[in-house]
């Protein structure tokens, strides 16, 4: 870890380069924390320029909003925060594309897209304070994943800046492209290691004329994974939501005193929450209440209510969306991790059964099955009781005995570091570490991050 007083040569020309109001120093009583906020893609490559030459370690930053910590900037270490770069430079309603600076945030974006009657559709919580160049880097999910991909599927251009200030443009708009190596895919959920993301172009659709959503209950996992292939093959392509929860996470949500009402009784397997979006309001409701009443007949659903309204559509995403909830349990920890849907209900009962050796055990379970995106939270409601490296080892040592990945939408950051090889095997490593070190020989670029500076070294 870097841990010495800043250069002052370095940052008397960081001071030119960018103004007083270009640099934000809070003095500290040994080491200042510097972030500098350059205004265009020249300064960018011109700090990133500089800090190379003087192997300054630089840390880029959007919203701080992911939780594998890929954004901590150690003592010693400048921030690089992309904040005064937001601009929304173009609307292309002729090519559905959308043109932003790193800094713009989600629903900014979100809201210009919609006045153009378009939709950029990714969407999650943090959609806020999340940046489109954290989002990029991070290669974030969320909730609409089954139906337009992560933001790797909606991204079709980039243009980034690499440790050394080279400038690459790669402003594409167009779907097909074909022309060598697709280079924006190797700096999308690299998160920040391999180079600047300064600019982007997002892939627009057609905004939703409609919009169906339904609380169902199953019985079985068996009936889950059936309701999702059910439901996949009869909606013709609209299914934009499959998020399912476990009842220890709907029961607690929606228990007495709670917010929330239970829309559906408790004492049910499963509940899943359901969406489609598509263009015929009325065709599609009377189409969507067709299909789920088949699914009951079929077995596959034991329960369900429909949205009337948006205020009842907004009800049952509020249920889902209550994550900060489980805060008030005890010491908890949330892990984000994939398996494949035919290994997910062992993997389920394989965390079950080891947090059965912790007294006051909290297991909550809830995630984007259609992505086979899990959440999982544990914990104990006693602190004598938690033990954070015990429940952490449970939880990797399960995800890898069952071919899982250890991060599913959040990244590797520093959290996840010592867990990456549970998901990857050498040779994609070296492949990484290779790629690391072509374009970043210094590993000035958010040191420490996905790989420790003495692995990078060795390896
Ligand atoms: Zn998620």
């Amino acid at each position: 870890m870097v841990e010495s007083q800043p250069d002052t040569e370095l940052l008397q020309q960081l001071r030119e380069l960018l103004g007083e109001t270009g640099l934000r120093i809070q003095p500290d009583d040994v080491i200042p924390d510097v972030v500098l906020r350059p205004q265009t893609t020249e300064q960018v490559s011109a700090i990133l320029r500089l800090c190379s030459a003087a192997g300054q370690a630089v840390v880029p930053l959007g919203g701080k909003t992911g939780l594998a910590n890929g954004h901590i900037q150690t003592r010693g270490e400048f921030g690089l925060s992309l904040e005064r770069m937001s601009a929304i430079e173009e609307i292309d309603a002729s090519n559905r594309t959308m043109t932003v600076q790193a800094g713009c945030i989600l629903q900014v974006a979100v809201e210009a897209a919609t006045e153009q009657d378009l939709l950029l559709p990714l969407d999650f919580g943090a959609r806020g304070s999340a940046t489109l160049g954290g989002i990029a880097a991070t290669n974030a999910g969320g909730n609409r994943v089954i139906r337009y991909g992560m933001a790797r599927e909606v991204i079709l251009g980039l243009e980034v800046v690499l440790a050394d200030g080279t400038v690459i443009s790669s402003l594409n708009k167009m779907l097909k492209n074909n022309t060598g190596y697709d280079i924006k895919q190797w700096f999308i959920g690299a998160e920040g290691t391999l180079g600047v993301i300064t600019r982007l172009v997002l892939r627009l659709r057609p905004n939703p004329r409609s919009e169906n959503t339904a609380l169902l209950a199953v019985d079985s996992f068996d009936a889950l994974t059936g309701l999702l292939r059910w439901l996949d093959a009869r909606t013709a392509g609209t299914l934009s939501g499959f998020e399912v929860m476990w009842p220890e996470f709907y029961e607690y949500i929606t228990r007495e005193g709670s917010l929330h009402k239970p829309p559906l009784p408790h004492g049910s397997a499963f509940y899943v929450l359901v969406e489609t979006l598509g263009s015929e309001p009325e065709s599609d409701a009377e189409r969507f209440e067709t299909v789920l009443g088949q699914a009951m007949e079929e077995g596959l659903i034991a329960d369900a209510v429909l949205a009337h309204s948006q205020s009842e559509r907004n009800a049952l995403w509020e249920i889902r969306d209550d994550v900060l909830e489980f805060f008030k349990l005890g010491p908890i920890i949330p892990f984000d991790v994939s398996v494949t849907l035919d290994r997910m209900e062992d993997f389920v009962a394989d965390i079950r059964a080891g947090m059965d050796a912790v007294q006051d055990a909290i297991c909550i379970v809830f995630g984007h099955l259609g992505d086979c995106n899990l959440h999982l939270i544990l914990g104990a409601k006693d602190h004598g009781n938690f033990d954070h490296d015990a429940l952490s080892t449970l939880l990797y040592e399960t995800v890898q005995r069952h071919e899982g990945s250890v991060s599913a939408e959040h990244g590797i950051g520093i959290t996840k570091r010592e867990q990456l090889c549970r998901s990857r095997s050498e040779a994609e490593l070296q492949l990484m570490m290779a790629m690391k070190k072509m374009l970043d020989p210094k590993n000035i670029l958010n040191p420490n991050k996905i790989f420790a500076a003495e692995t990078l070294a060795a390896g």
